[in-house]
């Protein structure tokens, strides 16, 4: 074992210091910098490169990760990153936003975690070693070696089509990826806030895979301008990578009132003003009493917006407490630094147009008729936990309270849009609410026509639509007879 490496005795885990709360409500950047060169390999040298990489086993890449953090402490960046990205379409995107502390860095896939040490800093490296490669000409587009004269139709431009997409152009396939959106990069680019990735980092991989002979069609919405059978009339094979969008409903009074919007209406706003498609956010939060409901990162992600355009007072609603939210710890944490207050325990009753008294001054215009003015919620208490494993809420009798609001955002998740609306009847959803798919070839019940990402599997996370990604284009050209047949492992999520 060379000396470089195991240093997790005398060395302790470190990341880059985060901006400071003050700072960063002030814009919507990233409040995480890279780490230096020398901070890169010193983090690194902490791994133990034991026999069994668990990280690896819970990285749903299965990414090299003992070689890369290896390579990295020797300074070896260039061939760290191809390792990266031999498994990896987007490491620098990963080592950006995976929830890294429930995956390769979760106390039970580390084994310094285990072994009373902190884990490696995997993200963090991974990043910095996407970064590294980015900033020194590394990174190259796959342009295909031969052509195969077949044509691919991808409909959705996030991590599954965009990673589906540069595999099966550098296999040789002529590629083209629809979206409703004017740019690629489908939640990266209009749901995840530039304070957790900004804008450029998705940008230049759209750009990559444009340089590679991706040809990207905007503005196409399958079930609108986009017909599914000139869609398949026109390619050798389809693949749905659309996402999941609908969002559940509050279920309660007042839910219609205006003011009270879907999480992604909120965020989609945001993002299009800092992308530059609108001069401002079609909805602001600038002067606002903002109410989000809900505790998973959809939620955080609204709250930290709000905070960042200026909202009077934000509040997080949540049912549970915060040891059983669903909700990135590191996110609740970062958002409550923020300025964010949440009321834990805490399940809306009903939204009302009738104001709270309340002793704080109100911005001009709040509280127009029909419009939200109140949420009026209880106090819960914690029974039994259900089938997985998390504590039930109940309503404490007696326990009403309101909450001033003129925004209310809805955070409470989403579901897969009815493939059978977009395609005329020709693929079915699966009786989990789930685009239907054959679990190994990843065919629906069209010929031809595949599917990826949370379309297939609801509503998960970047790397996993990266891997749906990457085994739908392995599908896809077995289908066109340019593979071999052989079983893929069903993700697990
Ligand atoms: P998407 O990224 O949703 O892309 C689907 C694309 O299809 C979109 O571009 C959409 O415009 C397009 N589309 C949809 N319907 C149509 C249609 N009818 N016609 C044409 N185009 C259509 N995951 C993480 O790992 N880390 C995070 O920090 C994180 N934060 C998140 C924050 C928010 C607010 C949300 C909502 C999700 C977050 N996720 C995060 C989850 C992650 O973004 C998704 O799991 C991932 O983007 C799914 O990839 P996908 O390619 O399947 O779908
Ligand atoms: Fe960890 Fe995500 Fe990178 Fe895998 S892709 S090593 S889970 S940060």
């Amino acid at each position: 074992m060379p000396d470089r490496m195991q240093k997790f005795v005398t060395l302790r885990r470190r990341m880059a210091d985060k901006r400071e709360p003050e700072d960063r409500i002030r814009d919507h950047r990233e409040i995480l910098p890279d780490l230096t060169p020398d901070e890169a390999a010193a983090q690194a040298s902490r791994c133990e490169q034991c026999g069994t990489p668990y990280c690896q086993v819970y990285c749903p890449l299965h990414n090299n990760i003992p070689d890369w953090l290896k390579m990295t402490a020797e300074g070896r960046m260039e061939a760290a990153y191809h390792l990266a990205q031999a498994t990896n379409n987007f490491p620098e995107i990963c080592g950006r936003i995976c929830p890294q502390d429930r995956l390769c860095e979760a106390k039970w896939a580390c084994t310094l975690e285990q072994a009373g040490h902190e884990t490696v800093t995997i993200g963090a490296v991974e990043r910095h070693i996407g970064d590294t490669a980015w900033a020194s000409g590394w990174v190259k587009p796959r342009v295909p070696t031969r052509l195969t004269g077949r044509r691919v139709g991808i409909v959705g431009a996030g991590p599954a089509g965009m990673a589906a997409a540069e595999e099966l152009r550098a296999a040789g396939h002529e590629v083209h990826v629809y979206d409703r959106h004017a740019r690629m990069g489908g939640l990266m680019s209009y749901g995840i806030p530039e304070f957790k990735m900004e804008q450029r980092v998705v940008a230049r991989r759209a750009g990559l895979l444009t340089e590679a002979g991706v040809v990207f069609h905007g503005g196409r919405v399958l079930g609108g301008n986009l017909v599914f059978s000139d869609l398949q009339a026109r390619h050798d094979a389809v693949v749905l990578a659309y996402g999941a969008y609908r969002p559940r409903r509050l279920n309660l009074p007042g839910e219609d009132l205006a003011g009270v919007i879907p999480a992604m209406d909120y965020l989609v706003s945001s993002s299009r003003a800092l992308i530059g498609e609108t001069a401002a956010p079609e909805i602001d939060a600038a002067g606002k009493w903002v109410v989000v409901i809900g505790g998973g990162d959809t939620a955080m992600d609204c709250v930290r917006t709000a905070v960042r355009q200026g909202a009077e007072g934000v509040t997080c609603l949540y049912r549970r407490d915060r040891a059983n939210m669903p909700g990135s710890a590191r996110e609740v944490g970062h958002a409550e630094e923020e300025g964010a207050e949440f009321d834990w325990q805490s399940q809306p009753e009903a939204l009302s147009d009738v104001p709270v008294e309340v002793v704080v001054s109100r911005p001009e215009g709040f509280g127009q008729r029909g419009a939200v003015r109140t949420v009026r919620a209880c106090r819960t208490r914690l029974g039994v936990p259900d089938g997985a494993g998390r504590k039930r809420p109940e309503p404490v009798p007696g326990s009403a309270f309101e909450v001033a609001a003129d925004l209310v955002i809805n955070a409470l998740g989403f579901t897969v849009e009815a493939a059978h609306e977009l395609t005329g009847d020709a693929v079915d959803m699966s009786p989990q609410g789930r685009v239907a798919a054959d679990r190994e070839t990843r065919m629906t019940k069209a010929p031809g026509v595949f599917v990826a990402g949370d379309a297939r599997l609801g509503p998960s996370l970047v790397v996993w639509a990266i891997r749906e990604g990457r085994e739908v284009a392995a599908a896809v050209d077995r289908y066109l007879g340019f593979l071999p047949d052989h079983v893929q492992p069903e993700p697990q999520t």
